[in-house]
């Protein structure tokens, strides 16, 4: 009767996979849309405008959870079937740009920021949404247009060519996260080095819980775009090289914040290869790095601290987790709003605690907790850039100090459901 019932349930499995399956296959093909729009505007408003839209030779998403679950992200794409009127896609990121409006210059200037967005590239007809959340969390619709995918207007080219090597195996894409590395500032006689560089931070990556038990979910693709010149830009130092995907450092006055604007040529190389996420190796020694939430990461390679800011910046771009830190120099001003929960897992307001890690506290665990050693999680004052009012759960983390002898237990679960997620479970 056991086996019976085991069978019975296998069968299910089986099924709901399948119907799953062929779902993706009804709606999408084996292929993803790439959206081009630019951001613009200031501290007070926003808009959103089509630049262009692009067929790219692969997805790397999940085909099973094509409808997020998670509800991360400052902005949201959302894909109806035009015919049915059904959502079939959904997904959640954050920009560059929405970092800079809170900026002091914004409140001065309005400017314009590339972005890209992906989703599987559709069968038939569809109507895409791009919404931004308003400062009271609710979103409000940036962009809304029809695309049909038998568009002239939809430039079918090549992905930009670059060598492209798969370093680590474990399967399909839709089962596996895959991580995308571009090579910036390596030049031709330095490919090697960017191999070797991939090799060295994601073995350190996979000696952490919980990658460590997690570390057969994952591909690994080096993208060897080739650079002029070796680096990346520096401008306090005066230094200014030409680049693969243009990063630099001191973004936004921040001395450690490398980031590049050029999302063009970082999603064009990208494109020769199935992902979920992009990672820009930068070659340089000096600290520095910068991870959006479903945007892209950088990190510089040769720092002593590059494997530790590594994974923190990993852990924004790829788990939504927000800093936890709040005694370093930020350019932000009043980046989270204090009356609202925020979206990052690890982090509270105490508006909405129960929406969080309430139920991984021990028994009379006091909320807010204080900052002793007596509780492995707890809701400790201190975070987000703010030591009053937003609170993490625990005294140490690798998204608070590089000290911190791994993630605590809010952000382990978190990564853990983001990779889960990613493989179709
Ligand atoms: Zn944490």
């Amino acid at each position: 009767m056991k086996n019976i019932i085991t069978l019975l349930l296998l069968f299910f499995i089986i099924h709901v996979s399948c119907i799953s399956q062929q779902k993706f296959n009804n709606y999408f093909e084996d292929a993803s849309l790439r959206i081009d729009f630019m951001l613009t505007g200031n501290s007070e408003s926003q808009a959103a405008y089509l630049l262009n839209l692009k067929k790219e030779p692969y997805w790397g998403g999940p085909k099973k959870n094509l409808i997020d679950k998670f509800g991360y992200g400052e902005y949201r794409l959302n894909v109806f079937d035009v015919s049915s009127g059904e959502k079939i896609y959904t997904y959640g990121f954050c920009t560059l740009f929405e970092e800079w409006r809170t900026t002091t210059e914004a409140k001065e200037r309005s400017k314009a920021f590339y972005q890209t967005v992906t989703c599987p590239y559709p069968r038939n007809s569809i109507r895409i949404e791009i919404k931004a959340r308003n400062h009271d969390g609710s979103y409000s619709v940036l962009y809304e247009t029809k695309i049909s995918p038998s568009s002239l207007e939809i430039n079918r080219d090549k992905p930009i060519n670059a060598k492209v090597t798969k370093l680590v195996d474990n399967g399909p894409s839709n089962k596996n996260v895959d991580i995308a590395f571009i090579a910036e500032g390596y030049t031709e006689e330095e490919q090697d080095k960017f191999i070797e560089d991939i090799k060295r931070l994601t073995g350190y990556l996979f000696s952490f819980p919980p990658y460590d038990k997690l570390k057969d979910k994952f591909n690994i693709w080096a993208i060897g775009a080739i650079s002029e010149q070796s680096g990346c830009d520096d401008p306090g130092k005066g230094i200014w090289v030409n680049t693969a995907v243009n990063s630099s450092f001191n973004t936004f006055g921040i001395d450690r914040y490398l980031e590049s604007y050029d999302v063009r040529s970082i999603r064009d190389y990208a494109a020769n290869a199935p992902y979920d996420q992009i990672y820009v190796l930068v070659n340089t020694k000096k600290y520095g790095g910068g991870g959006i939430y479903n945007h892209f990461s950088l990190t510089s390679a040769d720092n002593i601290y590059s494997k530790q800011v590594f994974i923190h910046e990993f852990g924004h771009a790829f788990a939504g987790l927000g800093d936890e830190y709040y005694t370093s120099d930020v350019a932000y001003n009043d980046y989270f709003n204090k009356k609202i929960e925020p979206w990052q897992p690890n982090l509270t307001t105490l508006v909405d605690f129960d929406s969080k890690w309430k139920d991984m506290l021990a028994k009379d665990t006091p909320v807010p907790t204080p900052p002793t050693d007596t509780f492995k999680v707890g809701v400790y004052e201190g975070a987000g850039y703010s030591a009053k009012g937003i609170y993490r759960p625990a005294i140490n983390c690798r998204m608070k100090t590089n000290e911190a002898k791994g993630f605590c237990p809010v952000c382990q679960k978190a990564i853990t459901d983001m990779v889960l997620f990613l493989s179709d479970e």
